[in-house]
């Protein structure tokens, strides 16, 4: 089983291919194979992808080797990221002189920008399709198998595949993501995500909540609400006329079940609301956690960013956050070394990192990005070991913030959920607190399993886990 974490970005799953269907006995003519890299959407869309093509008579298999088709689901997020995409290509070229009959497809992030380089100047690929024409693919699939290049790169104003239902392949059976809305309407200046996702646009509500319904009655107990900014979530039915809201949406996801836990992920500092507190505060399954990126500390930099907010108006979100539950977790995005950025730029991100005492930060250096607002605008001016320096002043601090809000909660007790044995043991469980934080506790003789919530007090930590004991059931 894997330990899935709810992250944004998660490095230690970049690459990561999928498993075959669970217990799919069913024979097929010919196998896919996907790779995905970049952020949850990124995963999630790859489960989209999985389903269309099991539809059309393809299994799928972890091992690229016995493919006819393979498919790396790409992000443009950083130049890292890029490059790594392309070298994977490079290497599945090498297979066609053995296969002839294989397709290699890129998908998603890197699609619109490279088509051209992959397919034509450095025929590295068969297909290439963006991350809003993937009801395509059957047809792009024939395309390609008659010799022609295959590409399919629009973008849709109304896209959400919210009648597809993912194939969760890797799943541990207790936590699922669902997607909510695709694109982005933000333009924050560094950010190309709004280039090659979109606009932004909401899913149908009613199509949420029954995979949702769908995902409890299968045994999960936690959906995780995906979008690049939940919190302008808006969606008007048809039939009665009356707009869900993000507040709304989280209300009525949260009253599916008492123990259907419910996270969402991200928030946008500017537009989360106190509707949106007071509903989190109000249902004890709506998780106690935020991932509220900062960005930068500095208000002359967001504004550079174009953020939306200051300084100020950052520290009043989180007063406010703790204020509605004071024992919410908040994490929190931060960029080192964006244009222009000072010695006392960064100095203002590591004093309010200190303010915030974020649980956890995913933390990047800036990665000019072609096409982007700050690539037209800014020059990109902080020398690398400067930015790398900063990022690891950044690291450090966080690493520092980290290790005492574990300590902070030797000897509480949370309510856990298991999602399955420790990493290093199988005498112990893995579970999560509402706070998003993992435990790890001794299996003794307690008849548990995963998708079970126990109470467990927490008894030391390292600066990543909370180790604990079980003190009671449910
Ligand atoms: N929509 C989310 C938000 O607004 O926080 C997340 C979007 S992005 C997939 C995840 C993170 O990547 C961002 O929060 C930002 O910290 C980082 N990021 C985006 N563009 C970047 C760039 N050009 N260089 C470095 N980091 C970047
Ligand atoms: Fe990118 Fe900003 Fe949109 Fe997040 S909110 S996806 S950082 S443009």
């Amino acid at each position: 089983m894997l330990e899935i974490a709810q992250k944004v970005h998660d490095e230690t799953r970049q690459g990561e291919a999928f498993a075959p269907f669970a217990v799919d006995a069913n024979k097929y003519q010919r196998y896919f194979y996907i790779e995905s890299y970049g952020c949850q959407m990124n995963f999630s869309d790859s489960e989209i992808v999985a389903s269309i093509l099991n539809e059309e008579g393809f299994g799928a298999t972890r091992n690229y080797e016995e493919a006819d088709l393979i498919f790396l689901n790409t992000c443009s997020i950083r130049e890292k990221a890029e490059l790594t995409v392309r070298k994977r290509l490079t290497e599945f070229k090498k297979l066609k002189r053995s296969n002839p009959s294989l397709l290699v497809g890129v998908l998603g992030c890197m699609a619109e920008r490279l088509k051209a380089k992959f397919l034509e100047e450095e025929k590295l690929v068969d297909i290439v399709v963006g991350p809003d024409a993937y009801r395509a693919l059957p047809q792009l699939i024939e395309e390609a198998d008659g010799g022609q290049k295959a590409i399919n790169v629009l973008l849709s104003r109304e896209e959400t595949y919210a009648d597809i239902s993912p194939v969760r392949l890797n799943s541990n059976g207790i936590t699922a993501f669902v997607s909510i809305m695709r694109g982005c309407n933000n333009m924050c200046s560094f950010c190309v995500v709004p280039f090659t996702r979109g606009r932004e646009r909401s899913r149908n509500a009613e199509s949420i909540l029954a995979e949702c319904r769908d995902l409890y009655a299968q045994g999960y107990k936690e959906v995780t609400l995906l979008g690049q900014n939940v919190d302008s979530y808006y969606f008007v039915p048809e039939a009665d006329g009356k707009p869900v809201t993000f507040a709304l949406l989280l209300e009525l996801v949260a009253l599916i079940a008492p123990d259907l836990r419910v996270r969402f992920s991200t928030s946008h500092p500017k537009d989360i609301t106190d509707d949106v507190l007071a509903t989190m505060a109000r249902y004890e399954n709506i998780c106690r956690y935020i991932h509220l990126p900062l960005q930068s500390g500095s208000t002359r930099v967001l504004g550079m960013m174009n953020r939306n907010y200051s300084r100020e108006w950052y520290k009043a979100k989180v007063d406010r956050i703790r204020e509605y539950m004071p024992d919410c977790g908040i994490s929190s995005d931060i960029i080192a070394g964006f244009c222009t950025e000072t010695e006392a730029d960064h100095q203002d991100t590591l004093d309010l990192m200190r303010f915030a005492r974020y649980d956890m930060s995913y933390m990047f250096f800036y990665s000019e990005r072609p096409g982007t607002l700050a690539q037209r605008r800014y020059p990109d001016d902080v020398p690398e070991p400067v930015k790398k320096r900063r990022l690891q002043e950044i690291v450090a601090l966080q690493n520092e913030l980290s290790a005492e809000s574990n300590r902070r909660d030797i000897g509480k007790t949370f309510k856990v959920l298991i999602e399955g044995n420790s990493k290093r043991s199988d005498e112990d469980w893995m579970g999560r607190n509402s706070q998003n934080k993992v435990i790890v506790f001794p299996k003794g003789a307690h008849q548990l399993k995963p998708g079970d919530y126990v109470q467990v007090q927490v008894e030391s930590s390292t600066q990543a886990t909370l180790l604990g004991a079980i003190v009671s059931m449910g």
